[in-house]
């Protein structure tokens, strides 16, 4: 087990170290931000352990390298509108929050959306606006976006999420389903509108569902 840890951080350094190594901004947003304020009270002892721990209904808050390495990817900037799929706990709201101007975020459980919306409001991030759908759909009326983060995988790249970002944005997915490998990947826009995939690394996110419940 640990040998696979050992190649996972292998690869995703590699990775990291051709997007630059961490900007000092999102290791400062990684800092501030108080990950044991995202966990159900039994997990807290392990809130600051780099692994992805359950938050209830199934489902769980991310590794926080992975969080880290998503949000250095997207390139937030402070005049950004960003959008989240998969508000969970809304921790990685909370990170996003203090890098863009607004961060837009979509959960399709009602009851986490509902505790993530309360929890994020009670924190006072307040640039985060939180909505209980399925984010297939994105939020056009909160977008378009300069950058778009999903953080549970799917099969494909829903079409309306592509729709809703900026040409120069930037999208981070894993794409892949339940059972198969998944592949963290970048989606670049250019400013002509052309978009360009990257497969980045092997990951393991909940599946993206449909339908909210
Ligand atoms: N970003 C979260 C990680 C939560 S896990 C955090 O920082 O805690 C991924 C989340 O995506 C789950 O809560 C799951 O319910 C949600 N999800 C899955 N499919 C979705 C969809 N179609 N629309 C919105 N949220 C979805």
């Amino acid at each position: 087990m640990v040998e696979t840890i050992e190649n996972y951080r292998a690869h995703a350094g590699n990775i990291l170290a051709a997007y630059g190594g961490f900007s000092p901004r999102v290791l400062e947003a990684m800092r501030i931000v108080e990950r044991h304020k995202f966990v159900p009270d039994r997990m807290v002892p392990m809130a600051y352990d780099d692994m992805p721990l359950p938050i209830g209904f199934g489902q769980t808050i991310s590794q926080p390298f992975i969080v880290a390495l998503m949000t250095h990817l997207l390139e937030p900037e402070p005049d950004h509108t960003v959008l989240e799929i998969g508000t969970g706990s809304g921790y990685q709201a909370a990170v996003l929050s203090p890098l863009v101007k607004t961060v837009c975020t979509i959960e399709i459980i009602t009851g986490l959306g509902e505790i993530a919306a309360k929890r994020l409001s009670q924190l006072g991030y307040d640039n985060v606006q939180t909505k209980i759908a399925d984010g297939y759909f994105g939020w056009p009326e909160c977008g378009p976006f300069d950058g778009i983060v999903v953080t549970a995988a799917s099969d494909h790249v829903p079409p309306p999420l592509l729709e809703q970002l900026n040409p120069g944005g930037r999208m981070v997915i894993p794409v892949g389903g339940r059972f198969s490998i998944q592949h963290l990947t970048l989606i670049e826009k250019d400013k002509a509108g052309a978009v360009t995939t990257y497969q980045l690394l092997p990951v393991r996110f909940v599946p993206f569902t449909r339908g909210v419940r």
